[in-house]
């Protein structure tokens, strides 16, 4: 009698820590299934190695771009997205953990964005200063939708760290889509892109917008294989992005069991 009335206290607390949603899950930051992946970003020296790297290659890619120019040629400029690529959402994250919540979540976001916390990507900033020394124009292309104010906040942000071109002539906030192509081509038709800059390979091309099938998306990768490190250079989220909605068939998924299921089958699953 003492021990199903065990099983069923521990079942009852097993059952409180499975849900998502419950009384006491916000008490239990360890259920958060994003977990390892929101700690490797926090503390990873390797994490922070790969901005590094990242911007360095965009910056030997500056150089030989420079070097190869000849009198008539289009302007050099190089192409980024923001978020997770030159400005870091480390505290939301760090938020988000604190308050047992797991996936990314728009409300506390969209709260979150305004007061500036952004913390800048490493290599970034003396990245774009280089770019504005030699010449080279930097334009900031995101997608971001926090009302009649997104563009004023995407703005602040840039601002707020100093980051060289912050202004409307470089800023582009698309809040009504993800597509970056229209305006990617609208600055090529004056400018010659040397290096497009990235976390989500949509910042690069359309053609990765791929939503529940993972080995199609990792197919459409391999095809442009030549192009990374090179004109695309791709930073690292394991948290957030469209590799999610390859996974969950969209890219910010509620946290329910079912979601929570298909991450264990996308855990399991090994491509070759
Ligand atoms: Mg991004």
């Amino acid at each position: 009698m003492l021990k199903k009335g065990f099983s069923v206290i521990a079942a009852t607390l097993a059952l409180a820590a499975a849900v998502p949603g419950h009384a006491d899950e916000a008490a239990d930051a360890s259920a958060n299934a994003l977990l390892y992946a929101v700690a490797w970003k926090q503390t990873a020296a390797e994490y922070r190695a790969l901005y590094h790297q990242g911007y360095n290659i965009a910056r030997d890619r500056v150089d030989a771009a420079l070097a190869a120019r000849k009198d008539g040629d289009k302007p050099l400029a190089v192409l980024t997205d923001m978020d997770d690529t030159v400005l870091l959402p480390l505290p939301y994250w760090s938020k988000l953990t604190g308050e047992g919540k797991a996936f990314f979540d728009d409300p506390i976001w969209d709260a979150w964005v305004p007061q500036n916390d952004l913390v800048i990507a490493p290599g970034a900033k003396e990245f774009f200063e280089y770019c504005k020394e030699k010449g080279v124009e930097v334009f900031y292309i995101t997608s971001r939708d926090q009302g009649e104010k997104t563009y004023e906040y995407a703005l602040g942000n840039l601002k707020a760290l100093g980051l060289p071109y912050a202004d409307e002539e470089h800023l582009t906030v698309l809040t009504d889509s993800s597509n970056k192509e229209p305006r990617q081509q609208e600055l090529a038709e004056k400018f010659t892109p040397v290096v497009y800059l990235g976390d989500n390979l949509n910042d690069f091309q359309r053609k990765y917008y791929i939503k529940g099938d993972v080995a199609g998306r990792i197919a459409a990768m391999e095809a442009d294989r030549e192009e990374f490190g090179r004109r695309f250079v791709i930073l690292p989220n394991p948290t957030d992005g469209h590799w999610m909605a390859a996974v969950f068939g969209e890219s910010e998924p509620a946290d329910t069991p079912e979601a929570r299921a298909k991450l264990v089958e996308a855990a399991k699953t090994v491509l070759r």
